[in-house]
């Protein structure tokens, strides 16, 4: 067929090959592409850390930052996250990018300190395959040591999708992390399915609600009732909320008329280089 190639798989070993049709195979040819200068990238320190401020709206002081990784190819331009973390996922890089992201983070948390910018908590994004390696919690132990990081200014975004369900091990590993002095959040809340037992039974500090349930604010009911709900529930279980994606005047009042203070968003700031997140903590010190 004329719009099928035979590829020789190396993955799937030796005489043995596969069928793709020429679409596919483009497709996968691109993603080898991205995967090797992916590979190039963090070998050759091209990846960067953006930091977004979580503002307490209450005081309008900054109470920390998500750190967000950045990735600026000198032939291609910028490209996002949401491409290159799941090539990185699929591929196995996530490990090397993840221990990249958490380093960095880690010294930036000593940089701003040691500037005398006092302890900015940092939140780094934390890929489901990295927590579910064995090595993690000693991975990250061993970060914090090298670079001299404050573990209390360290939370861990890991997503509601990475926690369903999790067997003894896992919640095991979380409280190790904890034991550790780490705080942990629970990242995209709302997008998966999570029952109330569930979540008290996760040593968590606080709970992002995804910014999918927050962009339609405050028209659309179905989502102001599962922010509604998920604010209730979060006060009675005492877990904090932080809502991500802010943008809106109207979508600030809403949260706060239900107590919610904790806001990531456009509205204050889209994520910064470092030099400008310090200048952003001069003028909103941190809490
Ligand atoms: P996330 O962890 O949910 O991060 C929030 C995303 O929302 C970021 O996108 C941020 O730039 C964006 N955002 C913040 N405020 C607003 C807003 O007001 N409106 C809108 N529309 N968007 C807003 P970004 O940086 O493109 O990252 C996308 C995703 O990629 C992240 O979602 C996270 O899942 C992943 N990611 C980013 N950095 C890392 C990393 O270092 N490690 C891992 N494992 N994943 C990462
Ligand atoms: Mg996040
Ligand atoms: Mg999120
Ligand atoms: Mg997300």
């Amino acid at each position: 067929h004329a719009d099928t190639a035979m590829y020789g798989a190396k993955a799937a070993g030796r005489n043995n090959f596969q069928f793709f049709t020429a679409d596919m195979n483009v497709r996968a040819t691109e993603r080898l592409l991205l995967e090797n200068a992916l590979r190039r990238a963090i070998a050759t320190d091209q990846l960067s850390l953006h930091y977004q401020p979580q503002i307490d709206t209450r005081s309008g002081r900054t109470m920390g930052c998500e750190a967000l990784v950045r990735w600026n190819d000198p032939a291609q331009g910028p490209i996002s996250p949401a491409r290159f973390i799941p090539v990185a996922e699929d591929s196995g890089l996530i490990i090397q990018l993840g221990d990249w992201v958490l380093r960095e983070a880690c010294r930036q948390q000593v940089r701003w300190s040691q500037a005398g910018l006092g302890e900015v908590c940092i939140a780094v994004n934390i890929s489901a395959l990295q927590f579910r390696r064995a090595e993690f919690v000693d991975s990250v132990v061993a970060i914090l040591q090298e670079t001299g990081a404050s573990p209390s200014a360290i939370e861990l975004e890991i997503t509601e999708s990475a926690l369903m369900q999790p067997g003894e091990q896992l919640l095991e590993r979380l409280h190790q992390l904890v034991g550790h002095g780490l705080s942990l959040a629970l990242d995209d809340f709302g997008t998966g399915y999570s029952s109330l037992a569930y979540l008290k039974r996760l040593p968590i500090a606080r709970l992002k609600v995804d910014q999918s349930f927050v962009a339609d604010l405050p028209g659309d009911p179905e989502d102001a009732a599962v922010v509604t709900a998920t604010l209730s529930m979060a006060r009675d279980l005492g877990l904090e909320v932080v809502a991500e994606g802010v943008e809106t005047q109207q979508q600030r009042a809403f949260l706060c008329e239900r107590q919610c203070t904790l806001m990531q968003g456009y509205l204050f700031s889209r994520p910064l280089a470092a030099d400008d997140f310090a200048g952003w903590l001069k003028v909103h010190p941190p809490a």
